[in-house]
Order: structure tokens, then sequence, then C-alpha cells
């Protein structure tokens, strides 16, 4: 039986079809880390999502000693220093982000509020009790979400009707219901929904049923990105926006250097870069950092939308390996994003050349969800870079000689809401807590190793050809 397809599983197989060239070529991928150099460079947030940015504070324009230096304002670094500062109010705790805060995937997404990791969505591994443990964590952390956007006044539009995985599939279908039984026997709230049942949920007749859990949801990510930032700060950490930080030098005090010349002399450093942190020399073989696109249409009215049958809020992907995401903003836009993700080399940056050509796929795609939409075009359309770990797990914890490097990535495009628990987590291993953590698969995890390039370059783009021959 063909595996349930994770939210965006895609790489497993790739393996790395550079993997057998690898052998032969072992000198070259030892050097190719000094030839090729990765860029750090950082294309502006053109999302839908980011003309809610929080307004953006002054860069860093002197030398300092902190206790924390967290890099990356995005989800991950902004709960960090928040959870970091509700732990050890006593400690300096700063906040770097190469330009405002919520320009990297966590303001760009595709908006939906997940339960587990990517690795265990709709998936159980060899110990399910423990799958269980994560999905009450993941489950309770979203309605930490919630509190804490009460907390700081700050609606981040937080919808926790649950979340869909429409199956495509006959095989699909079968696989889901066998979940759905096993989560359930577990304590796992999650149901099997058949066809007629999805219809009159979203209205499209595409697909064969598909997997609910009531947990999930769907959100306005840079608001959120709001939420953090105003916690961050308002718990006494400070954050310095439009300030990249170009080299590390690794000690019991780190020396951080930005490219405009300052220095931060640190105790503690949090890695909160995802997809770019392979720019700063580390966990370079960890990841693939993979460019999705995502489109956004005009708002429709409660009419329309009733006439397309989305009668329940709620976002769904399907269960393709290149999967499409779909959800409603709170003024009633469609957005759609995923289908074919572009690799480039050397994890490269820049204007996305066949960016075109991604967003007619998007459009293909709603119209095949909902024939009704065909003429309806796209108010805008943007893209994000992913942290893709081989087989989809995501890592947290601590690394370096000195043990005073933290970090969490590995979201593989499941980070919405994880990202905040890795925060949490990290503190906590700063504040050498790390006992209750222990029985997570996830802590101090190692990822599946990455060859550098040109092999990544290679494995990508066979492993992405793959997919598009032989996706359903
Ligand atoms: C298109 C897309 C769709 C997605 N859809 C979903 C979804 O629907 N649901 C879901 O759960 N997950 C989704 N994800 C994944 C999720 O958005 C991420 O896992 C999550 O946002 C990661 O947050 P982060 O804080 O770790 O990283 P980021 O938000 O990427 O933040 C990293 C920050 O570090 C900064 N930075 C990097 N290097 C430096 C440096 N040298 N100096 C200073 N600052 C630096 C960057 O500017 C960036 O702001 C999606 C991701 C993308 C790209």
């Amino acid at each position: 039986m063909r595996e349930l397809s994770s939210r965006r599983r895609f790489l497993r197989k790739v393996a790395f079809a550079g993997g057998g060239a690898l052998l032969g070529t072992v000198g070259l991928n030892q050097i190719s880390p000094r030839i090729w150099r990765e860029p750090l460079e950082f294309e502006p947030n053109r999302s839908y999502w980011a003309r809610s940015q929080p307004p953006q504070n002054p860069p860093l324009t002197e030398d300092i000693a902190v206790d924390v230096a967290v890099l990356g304002g995005g989800f991950t670094g902004l709960s960090a220093a928040y959870y970091i500062r509700s732990i050890s109010p006593h400690k300096r705790v700063v906040v770097l982000e190469a330009k405002g805060c919520g320009n990297g995937a966590s303001g760009r997404n595709g908006a939906m509020v997940l339960t587990m990791t990517a690795d265990r969505y709709m998936h159980f591994s060899s110990a399910p009790a423990i799958d269980k443990k994560i999905y009450d964590l993941t489950a309770g952390n979203i309605r930490e979400l919630s509190k804490l956007s009460f907390a700081t006044g700050i609606d981040c539009e937080l919808e926790a009707n649950g979340a869909l995985q429409v199956l495509v599939t006959s095989e699909d279908v079968r696989a889901a219901k066998a979940y759905v039984q096993e989560a359930r026997s577990l304590g796992m709230p999650v149901e099997f929904w058949d066809k007629q049942r999805l219809v009159s949920a979203i209205g499209t007749e595409v697909y064969a049923g598909a997997f609910f859990d009531p947990n999930g949801g769907h959100i306005h990510p840079m608001k959120l990105v709001h939420v953090f930032k105003a916690a961050a700060e308002n718990a006494g950490a400070e954050i310095y926006e439009n300030t990249t930080v170009a080299s590390i030098e690794e000690g019991r005090e780190h020396l951080l250097h930005t490219t405009s010349g300052c220095t931060i002399r640190a105790k503690s450093l949090v890695l909160a870069t995802n997809a770019f942190t392979s720019r700063l020399g580390f966990f370079r073989n960890s990841f693939v950092a993979v460019h999705e696109f995502v489109a956004v249409t005009q708002p429709f009215s409660e009419r329309q939308l009733a006439e397309i049958g989305w009668h329940k809020r709620v976002p769904f992907n399907d269960s393709r390996t290149e999967v499409f995401y779909l959800g409603l903003t709170q003024d009633n836009r469609i957005h759609i994003g995923g289908g074919s993700p572009s690799y480039f080399f050397n994890s490269g940056v820049g204007e996305v050349s066949d960016a075109a050509s991604h967003f007619s796929q998007l459009q293909r795609e709603l119209v095949r969800i909902y024939p009704k939409m065909s003429g309806v075009s796209f108010e805008l359309g943007w893209d994000g870079v992913v942290d893709w770990s081989i087989d989809e797990s995501p890592s947290v914890g601590c690394t370096g000689k000195h043990k005073n490097i933290f970090y969490g990535l590995g979201y593989s495009g499941h980070g919405v809401n994880l990202t905040s628990i890795f925060g949490r987590i990290i503190a906590d291993l700063e504040a050498g807590r790390e006992e209750p953590w222990k029985q997570y698969p996830f802590l101090n995890a190692s990822l599946e190793y990455v060859p550098n390039e040109p092999f990544r370059w290679l494995g990508a783009q066979s492993g992405l050809a793959w997919y598009r021959l032989t996706e359903p």
C-alpha cells in the first residue's frame, strides 16, 4: 500500500540521486562549500500577509554584550526570546533580524495551523504512544497561541475550526481510515469523512474523502508574528531589525559580526534562521532550502462562497506528494499554495525566474477544485523558502563545542504551530532544563545527511522531476 503522504512529503524518496555519484566524488563533496559559498541575501516579503507586518524597530548601531543573542525574527526566534525572558527575566536577550520580523517563512506561509510534526502527520512511527504525546503537545500549543493573542491584544485571526487533509486516491482513503482507527483507539479525536460529508463542508467534488483533525485551524501568520514580537518585547527582549549577522566566531562567549560593522558578544546563541541557517555555515548538510509558491484571490462575498459550497471555514491540503493547500482569509479571499516547488543551485536566492509558471499551475488547480472559479484571477502571488529535511523530521536542541548554541529547524513546511513549541524548548534548554523534553524524538535529533553541491542540486532536480511524472 502506498504510504499516506504527510502534508508535504516530497523529498523522502529523492534520497539524493547524487548519492551514487557522490561515492565516486567524495573529494568534490567535501571541498564544494568552499567553492560555492551560499549567498547571504534575503528577498523582501511580497506576500498578502506582509501588508500586516508590524512597524519595524531600528537596527543595531553599536557593539553590545548580551546573555542571549537570537538570530532570526520569525516564529522560532521571537517565541524563543519570549520564553527565555519569561524564564530568566534577568537575562539580556536580543533578537537580530536581517529584514523585518516575519520576512522569512513565518510571514509568507499557507496559514494552516496543524498538529503533529511533518514526519508524523497521519503516520504512526514505531512508538505510537509518543506520537499521541506529540499530538497532545501540538494540540495544546494551538490553545496557547490563542491565549497569547488575547494577552497581547493582537488578534491573529486564529480560527481553530479544524483542518482537513483531502484524499486523492482510493489507496489514500484506505490508509486514512486505518490511521483514524488507530488514532482514535489512542484517544486522538480525529475523523474520517466520506466524500458526501466533505462536499457539504467545502463544496469541491474532486476528492475521494478526507481526514479531519478538529484541533487544527487557520491563522493570519503575520499577525501571529506580531503577537510573538509584542510578547517578546513585553517580556523585556530587545529586537533589532534590518540587522544582518554576517559571521559568527564560536566560543564560550560568541562573537557575532553584523554586515554594518557591529559586534555582539553573547553567552548563548539561538539559531532561529530556518532555511537560511546554512548560509551562516551551520547545519549545511541537514536540510534543503526549497521555494514554494502561494497566491491569493480578491475577497468573495458570503453569497459567492456559499455558491461554491465552502460552508465550513477550515483550511485543507491534499494527499499528494507535491501538495496543494488552500484556506480562507478573514475577508473571504481564497489562498492556494504548493504544487511543484523549485530548488536553486547552492540554495540561491534572487528573483524567482519561473514564478509565472508556478502561479499558472496554482490557477489551474484552483479551477480544477472549484470550476466556478474559472475566470477568477489572483490579486497577488509570492514565494517563500522551506527548510526541508530528508525524512521531514524536525530537530530542536543544543550544539557547539561549549554547548551554548541552541537551534530549531527542519520543520519541512509544517512549522506554524511547531515553531513556538521549539521556542519553548530552546528556552528550557538554555536554562538547563532538558529533562521534560527528553521523551520527544525531535530533541537533538540528527537529521539525515544532505550532500553538498552539485549533488544536492542534481538530487533535488531529479527527485522533483520524478514526482512531476508520477503524481496522481
Ligand atoms: C510558502 C510556505 C508555505 C508554508 N505553509 C505552511 C503551513 O500552511 N502550515 C505550516 O505549519 N507551516 C507552513 N510553512 C512552514 C512555516 O512557515 C515555517 O516552518 C516557519 O514559519 C518557520 O519559522 P522560523 O521562525 O523558524 O523561520 P523564518 O520565519 O524563516 O525566520 C527566519 C528569520 O531569520 C532571518 N535571518 C536569517 N539569516 C539571518 C542572519 N544572518 N541575520 C539576521 N537574520 C537572519 C530571516 O530574515 C528570517 O526572518 C510554510 C512555509 C512556506 C515558505
